[in-house]
């Protein structure tokens, strides 16, 4: 069993006790239309129904957890626990009633927190789902294999921000280590390219042809209508990755020559540079949007 640090625990019994263990490999985030906090969420599933997600993430910053990451959860079908062992751990988010709402700025940072930790926790690898089996990141309604009846969970604003927002938010910093309370040491120039090679594979994994993929056409008509601005949006932010990573450069350079800056103060401005540099890149994904 494994629970989530920055989450308020509330297990739900007798299923975390008596549902099998799962071997995590996929995260998979939902809308529960309904505007819950993560303690309402917790009592629907403890008096209402036998079905639950691992997780709940409401609009005022809280995560419930539910139930340990290694144990079955019951809200994606077939995604719960496979033949193998292997499941999904999964996210309901609190939404409006019609579930048109995109998350807010606690959700979406809630979701890159449980990602990066489940990619660090159970090694979930950084990717987007490419197959109902695949280990990855994705969405309830991504495939069909994962819901019962067919669904368009979490809402095509929020499927938007998965793509543009959320999943982006976990590569880089997975990657990179942007979490200021975590990390006190600049990013290396190794750390940046990292960064910018991961977001050039994403980019070159969107473009592959799908073949007999289950949601094929979905997704070649995504490459047709934002592969432009895509490009356009890459370049701009690898760009100025490189730059940044220069800027770095510079200034250790100067403290190598015995310059007047302290190693503290190189570090900082540094970090600083280097940290704009991701905002960057994380809104350049997110600007790409409508075209
Ligand atoms: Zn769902």
């Amino acid at each position: 069993m494994a629970w989530y640090p920055g989450a308020i625990k509330m297990e739900l019994q007798p299923e975390s006790d008596a549902q099998p263990a799962i071997r995590p490999t996929q995260f998979i985030v939902h809308s529960i239309v309904a505007p819950w906090t993560a303690r309402r969420t917790y009592e629907y599933w403890r008096d209402s129904t036998n079905l639950e997600s691992h997780f709940g993430v409401d609009y005022q910053g809280d995560v419930g957890q539910y139930i340990g990451t290694e144990t079955r959860a019951d809200a994606n079908a077939g995604a719960n626990r496979r033949h193998d062992g292997t499941g999904a751990v999964s996210a309901e988010t609190a939404s409006n009633l019609e579930a048109s709402d995109p998350w807010n700025a606690k959700q979406i940072e809630n979701l890159i927190a449980i990602g990066v930790w489940l990619h660090e926790r159970h090694g979930i690898p950084l990717r987007i789902c490419r197959g109902h089996g695949d280990p990855g990141f994705g969405y309830h309604s991504m495939f069909p294999q994962w819901s019962t009846s067919g669904t368009a969970c979490p809402g095509r604003a929020r499927i938007r921000q998965f793509r543009e927002v959320v999943f982006p938010g976990i590569v880089a910093r997975a990657n990179g280590h942007t979490t200021p309370q975590e990390d006190d040491m600049a990013l290396t120039r190794e750390d940046i390219e990292k960064v910018a090679q991961r977001v050039w594979e994403k980019d070159h994994f969107i473009n592959v042809p799908w073949g007999t993929e289950t949601n094929g056409q979905w997704m070649a008509k995504s490459i047709l209508v934002d592969n432009g601005a895509r490009l356009r949006a890459l370049q701009a932010a690898v760009t100025e990755l490189a730059a940044r990573g220069a800027a770095r450069d510079a200034v250790l350079a100067r403290l190598a020559e015995g310059g007047g800056l302290s190693a503290a103060d190189a570090q900082r401005a540094a970090e600083a540079g280097a940290t704009a540099a991701l905002d960057r890149l994380a809104i350049a994904l997110a600007a790409e949007g409508e075209g």
